[in-house]
């Protein structure tokens, strides 16, 4: 499979994973008249909590939509009161570092859920897969590759692309490099439905959000759509918390101590109200790729989204990079007929590698600023310290 327009026409293209990335990406390329199938390891759009409410960004994520055709969708489903933001420490009092005019450039919020329903439902029917873990991908003859499943016969088509998030098993065939962990978890819960209008964090926290930042530990509260309010906890632990500690993540009276503990110097009052949660946990643990490790462009193959930048969401960006990868790939195979398929996926990498070596960086300089990360990505895993000095230490300020 040469051209765009040989692909267009007569071949077949597989996305690995219905997230933001991979479902916005089968979006464009169908309506580009390319034949799309999306293998997703979710038995169904359904199977597990979406997570929160994300901003798309004007330049980004927004381009993408509008590009989609489903601006008039989002703006009904999208909050624009909720990029209201506000930043205290760990008393409740203004963080001195303000609100750090971090949400200047923030869009409307739309839950992840809404989002990727949106995206799904303006597909073809049956583009998406539902319940096909990728295994392997293997190659095969004139540049195609074959897709293994968990459960599931195999598949092969002439161009994949990785849209399978930080765990893809797309990157391998690219490049060795893998995600790194950063020692940190972000635990996420939802506070008790009662509480979710009236209440005083309801109140303190109006459409928009609050972080609460200290000691190198921070508490974002947001809500989301349909009044509810998430919660996410960061948690300084081993990759594979809580079973290292010997207790589960449903043992939500163990996780609520261990939250506890961790911020014993936040103010009791304030940890109580932040901690009226309905008693489900969810960790997630945050990794990153170095900022600027490369790979090289493989005929047959592309990667868009976490799985080719995965890093923490201490900017805000990570939806927005991958709605951005997606609508300008999409764009790359549907300019040129006549182009190459694996000169186009070139060109499209190498803008996004650039792209994402500055954003990893800011993001990690966030990192540093509130958590005292410090990540040498030249060392093995499990070397990396936190670095006090580098912190605002709160409590110390005027
Ligand atoms: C709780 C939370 C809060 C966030 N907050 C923000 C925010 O405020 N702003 C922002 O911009 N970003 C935020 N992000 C990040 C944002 O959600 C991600 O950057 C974005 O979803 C990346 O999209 P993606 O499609 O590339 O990957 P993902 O969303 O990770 O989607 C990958 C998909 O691939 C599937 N998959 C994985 N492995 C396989 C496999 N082997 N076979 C088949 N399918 C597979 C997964 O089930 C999933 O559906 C947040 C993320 C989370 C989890």
């Amino acid at each position: 499979m040469k051209s765009c327009q040989e692909l267009r026409t007569g071949g077949t293209v597989a996305i690995v994973g219905a997230g933001p990335s991979g479902s916005m990406l089968a979006r464009l390329l169908q309506m580009q008249g390319f034949s799309v199938k999306v293998f997703e390891r979710d038995a169904s759009p359904t199977s597990r909590p979406q997570g929160g409410s994300l901003d798309l960004r004007k330049n980004a994520g927004q381009r993408a939509i509008e590009q989609a055709g489903l601006m008039e969708e989002f703006c009904r489903l999208a909050r624009s009161d909720a990029k209201a933001f506000k930043m205290l420490d760990s008393q409740g009092k203004p963080h001195p570092a303000g609100d750090a005019g971090t949400h200047e450039e923030a869009g409307p919020e739309i839950d992840r859920g809404d989002l990727r329903q949106m995206l799904l439902g303006s597909l073809a029917p049956d583009t998406v897969a539902w319940g096909h873990a990728v295994k392997d991908v293997l190659p095969e003859a004139a540049g195609r590759w074959r897709l293994e499943f968990k459960d599931q016969a195999p598949v092969t088509a002439d161009l994949v692309i990785g849209a399978d998030g930080v765990g893809s098993r797309v990157r391998p065939c690219l490049t060795p490099v893998r995600p790194r962990y950063t020692g940190m978890a972000m635990l996420a819960a939802v506070i008790r439905k009662e509480l979710w209008r009236g209440s005083e964090l309801s109140e303190l926290l109006g459409e928009g959000s609050v972080m609460f930042a200290d000691h190198q530990q921070t508490i974002f509260v947001q809500r989301c759509s349909h009044d509810l309010i998430l919660l996410y906890y960061s948690m300084v632990v081993a990759e594979d918390w809580p079973t290292a500690e010997g207790f589960a993540l449903d043992d939500s009276k163990a996780v609520l101590n261990a939250i506890t503990a961790a911020y014993q110097d936040w103010s009791p009052e304030l940890l109580t109200m932040l901690t009226q949660v309905d008693g489900k946990f969810h960790r997630w643990p945050l990794s990153v790729m170095p900022p600027d490790y490369q790979w090289e462009t493989q005929p047959g193959l592309a990667m868009v989204g976490d799985s080719s930048h995965a890093m923490p969401p201490f900017t805000g960006k990570g939806v927005n990079l991958a709605l951005l990868d997606s609508l300008e790939l999409a764009d790359g195979l549907s300019a040129d007929p006549a182009a190459e398929v694996t000169a186009v996926v070139k060109t499209c990498e190498a803008r996004m590698q650039e792209r994402t070596r500055n954003e990893i960086s800011e993001c990690l300089g966030v990192g540093r600023y509130i958590y005292g990360l410090e990540i040498d990505f030249t060392k093995p895993q499990g070397s990396d310290v936190r670095n006090l000095s580098q912190v605002i230490p709160v409590k110390d300020q005027p």
